[in-house]
C-alpha cells in the first residue's frame, strides 16, 4: 500500500529539529555511521521539547541546556527527498506523525497525507515507550554528574547499551 508520505515532500525531515535518544544513536553507530557526522547536542530553542530529555553541560560556570538531536533542517539522512536509513531510522521518525503513545501529532503533514495518516496506523517500533522512559533515566543520571559536553556521548552510549539488555 502506498504510504501517505509518498504524497509529501518530506516536510518533517526538512523542517523539524529531530530530537532522538541514545538508543537511536547506538543503533546507527552499530550500523557503521560515525556519531559526530549525524548527531548533535542542539541548543534548546524549540518550544515543545520534553524537559526530561534536556541534558545539562557544565563546561563553564553556568549550566548549559542542550538536547540530543540529529543534524537537522534538513536532516543529515535525507537524500533526494527520501530517508536513506529507513530501516534503522530513529524511533521518533518511525512513529511520526504519532508520538510514542500513538497520539497524532504531525502539524507539518499536508492535507491529504495527514488525513490518511489519521486513518492508518503508523510504524511504531516495539519498545519505543520503553526507550523514552529509560532515556529519561539516563539523562537524569547524566545531569546529576554535572559533566562536560565532551564526556556526554560516551556516557549516553554506554548507558543505552546497558539499559537495552533489560528490554
Ligand atoms: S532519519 Fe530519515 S525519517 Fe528521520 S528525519 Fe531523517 S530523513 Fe527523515
Ligand atoms: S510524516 Fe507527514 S510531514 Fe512527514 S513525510 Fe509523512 S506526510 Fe510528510
Amino acid at each position: 500500500m502506498l504510504s501517505p508520505c509518498a504524497l509529501c515532500k518530506a516536510e518533517c525531515c526538512r523542517n523539524h529539529l529531530i530530537t532522538i535518544t541514545s538508543f537511536d544513536v547506538l543503533r546507527l553507530y552499530e550500523d557503521g555511521y560515525r556519531v559526530q557526522d549525524f548527531a548533535q547536542f542542539a541548543p534548546c530553542r524549540i518550544l515543545n521539547y520534553d524537559n526530561n530529555m534536556v541534558l545539562e553541560f557544565h563546561d563553564s560556570g553556568m549550566a548549559e541546556d542542550r538536547i540530543l538531536a540529529l543534524k537537522s533542517n534538513p536532516c543529515h539522512f535525507l537524500e533526494n527527498g527520501r530517508c536513506s536509513i529507513h530501516k534503522i531510522a530513529p524511533s521518533v521518525c518511525k512513529a511520526y506523525p504519532r508520538n510514542s503513545s500513538g497520539k497524532m501529532m504531525g502539524k507539518l503533514c499536508p492535507g491529504i497525507p495527514r488525513l490518511l495518516h489519521g486513518m492508518m496506523g503508523t510504524e511504531i517500533r516495539g519498545g519505543y515507550a520503553n526507550e523514552i522512559a529509560a532515556y529519561r533515566g539516563i539523562v537524569a543520571e547524566w545531569n546529576g554528574q554535572r559533566g562536560k559536553m565532551r564526556d556526554c556521548m560516551p556516557f549516553l552510549l554506554e548507558r543505552a547499551e546497558g539499559e537495552r539488555k533489560k528490554f
